[in-house]
């Protein structure tokens, strides 16, 4: 360390978004602790489904003639069943070893890791999607009921730090509930579909969306039927493409 980083770390210490460890400070303002670091499951290429973004278990076909595709997406593919997202990317899997700092950044008790998560959203993104110009960055809207618990959103953090880092131009509320569902956490894969068809709608005009390009961010994808249902609403006034984004990925076991 030197001695501006010594001084950095002692005024202004950063701390791990997935374990709260203290760290130097850093100028990218991504704080992910050497320990995390290894244990922590990114999602590499070949290591999630390219589509809905789980990861997978199964490594990859050496030879790549196909990516591996989970079984969900596999089977839908296989029925010509076409959903409204283009794809969903995620930064990590969501196990034991990510949620206990996403929880809490969840909670409203860690604000500062949402650059953490902002950053590694984003190198994904521009990873993975080097040619996608996006034309705005949406949000995944909040239940009501969850602002009033918590006190912030964070997904609307999440989205604003992301659109900042990628460079692209943040369009705050272009999302809405337009009815306000059941907690998703308590519901099974087939309930939360029907909990949420039609439960989003967007604020914003068909002249904002046809023919755009619009990355959505969420903080977890669990099934993917928050995302398919804002994708929907999205395509419904004619958006070309919708990518959603999320900090991390269930597994499909978690389903
Ligand atoms: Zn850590
Ligand atoms: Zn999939």
């Amino acid at each position: 360390m030197n001695f501006l980083d010594r001084i950095l770390f002692y005024v202004y210490p950063g701390a791990c978004a997935f374990c709260g460890a203290l760290m130097p400070h850093s100028k990218t303002g991504v704080y992910i602790c050497p320990e995390c670091m290894e244990k922590v499951r990114f999602c590499a290429r070949g290591s999630c489904c390219p589509i809905c973004g789980a990861p997978l278990d199964a490594e990859p076909a050496e030879d790549g003639r196909r990516a591996a595709l989970c079984p969900e997406c596999f089977s839908l593919r296989r029925g010509g069943v076409r959903r409204s997202f283009d794809r969903i990317i995620a930064a990590c899997a969501y196990d034991e070893n990510s949620s206990g700092g996403i929880i809490k950044y969840k909670r409203g008790l860690s604000l500062g890791s949402a650059s953490t998560f902002a950053g590694i959203i984003a190198a994904n993104i521009r990873g993975r999607l080097p040619d996608i110009k996006f034309d705005f960055v949406a949000a995944v809207p909040p239940r009501r009921a969850r602002i009033r618990e918590v006190g912030f959103d964070q997904c609307d953090l999440l989205a604003r730090k992301t659109a900042k880092a990628l460079g692209v131009p943040y369009v705050k509320g272009a999302l809405k509930r337009a009815r306000e569902g059941k907690k998703q956490t308590e519901l099974s894969g087939d309930e939360r579909r029907a909990n949420l068809a039609g439960a989003f709608e967007t604020r914003l005009g068909a002249d904002k969306i046809k023919g755009k390009t619009i990355l959505v961010i969420d903080d977890v994808k669990t099934t993917g039927s928050t995302m398919e249902e804002c994708a929907r609403a999205l395509k419904d006034k004619g958006a070309a493409y919708v990518c959603g984004a999320a900090i991390a990925a269930a597994g499909r076991e978690a389903n």
